[in-house]
């Protein structure tokens, strides 16, 4: 798919909508204000269950000492503050869904589909998809990828998949404690593998794996996997290497691995945008891509001199969002007015009386 070629993206229930932003990072959440300023309704979506891109995903605990006016604020506390500035304008959030089509319309708007199967028509779209769309780590052994959502999987669907099987878990962060602490029991044979001795996971949930280990309801191995064992098109068990060396064979129906999620470029890289360095070109006056239409802010964009900063990324989208203004209305100017003063903006925003 292109953003060259036309046409419509199959049937069913399709939102109409003035803008569509792909992508809830900061700067994502900052153009559903900027454009709600001006009136213009908005959805957003995301892959993340949860909006605020990168802050919330790699570091949500972590100070942040360059937000103007702030002095120092923690990164998912920032999206928080983003959240409650948007609310006003109830832009429709779509979590949990990855934009895998964007194709322009021969009326002018686009069609965009997610793989959950939402589809969009917008009269404007904004690319604010920081560095990627964020997808789980894999296993990274030989021929696991063959066996992904059949016996290897990276969440959990649908927890009853899984009861009365033999199930290896591996990972050490809160994803993988719980799914093991819940499917213990529920498996006939649970075996968790962890590469390290410390956790990353809340150290309650540690101790009642370690519970369940002592009271022989499930087995721990410190290890890696090396290796997924097969027959007649079947995984059959995976191939663990002990710290201390040995080889250990682990029998399986299912193999769960919860290593946390990385952003990658995904869909994006085929929509036929100029790139450079994996970011799409745009102006600096409007930060539209090389497509009337779509517009581009955030990490995911570049231009002389580009610095990914959050910061940046506030700028790029308050002129976005007067360029999306103008056009979905042409022959309307669009004034600048401050927030302190316009009655209509302190109305947008449910402030004035
Ligand atoms: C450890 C760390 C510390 C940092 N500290 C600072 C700092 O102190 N100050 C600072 O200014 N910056 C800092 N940054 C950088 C800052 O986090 C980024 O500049 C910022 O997050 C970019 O925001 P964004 O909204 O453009 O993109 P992101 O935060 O990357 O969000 C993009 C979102 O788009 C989604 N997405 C992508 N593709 C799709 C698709 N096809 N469909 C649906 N959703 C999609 C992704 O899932 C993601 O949630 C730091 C970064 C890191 C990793």
């Amino acid at each position: 798919m292109s953003v060259a070629e036309t046409g419509s993206i199959g049937a069913g229930a399709v939102i109409e909508a003035d803008a569509v932003i792909i992508g809830a990072g900061p700067a994502g959440l900052f153009q559903a204000f900027e454009l709600g300023l001006l009136g213009i309704k908005s959805h957003i979506v995301d892959t993340l269950k949860h909006p605020g891109g990168q802050c919330a995903e790699l570091y949500p605990d972590k100070p942040i000492y360059d937000i103007p006016a702030l002095p120092v604020c923690g990164a998912q506390e920032l999206v928080d503050r983003l959240m409650e500035q948007i609310k006003p304008f109830g832009p429709q959030f779509h979590l949990g869904e990855e934009v895998n089509e964007l194709r322009p319309r021969e009326d002018g708007r686009f069609d965009l589909a997610t793989g959950a199967g939402s589809r969009f028509i917008a009269r404007a779209v904004v690319i604010a998809a920081g560095l990627g769309s964020f997808q789980p780590r894999r296993l990274g052994v030989e021929g696991a990828d063959v066996f992904e959502d059949r016996q290897v999987h990276y969440r959990v669907r649908n927890t009853a998949d899984f009861h009365g099987q033999r199930l290896v878990i591996f990972g050490g962060g809160d994803s993988a404690l719980d799914w093991v602490i819940d499917l213990t029991g529920k498996a006939t044979n649970l075996v968790h593998v962890h590469r390290r001795p410390e956790f990353k996971a809340a150290p309650a949930s540690v101790a009642r794996m370690r519970q369940l280990v002592a009271e022989g309801r499930m087995t721990y191995v410190e290890g890696i996997a090396t290796g997924i064992r097969s027959q007649d098109g079947r995984l059959t068990g995976v191939t663990v290497k002990r710290t201390d060396g040995t080889l250990e064979q682990i029998d399986a129906d299912h193999v769960l691995a919860f290593f946390g999620l990385h952003p990658k470029l995904g869909p994006i890289a085929e929509w036929g945008f100029e790139l450079e360095k994996k970011a799409i070109k745009v102006d600096t006056a409007r930060f539209q891509t090389s497509v009337p239409g779509i517009f581009a802010i955030g990490d995911i964009n570049t231009y002389p001199g580009k610095k990914k900063l959050i910061l940046s990324g506030f700028h790029e989208a308050a002129l976005a969002a007067f360029a999306i203004a103008e056009y979905l209305n042409p022959a309307k100017k669009v004034h600048l007015q401050y927030t302190t003063t316009s009655p209509i903006m302190q109305k947008r925003l449910g402030v004035n009386g």
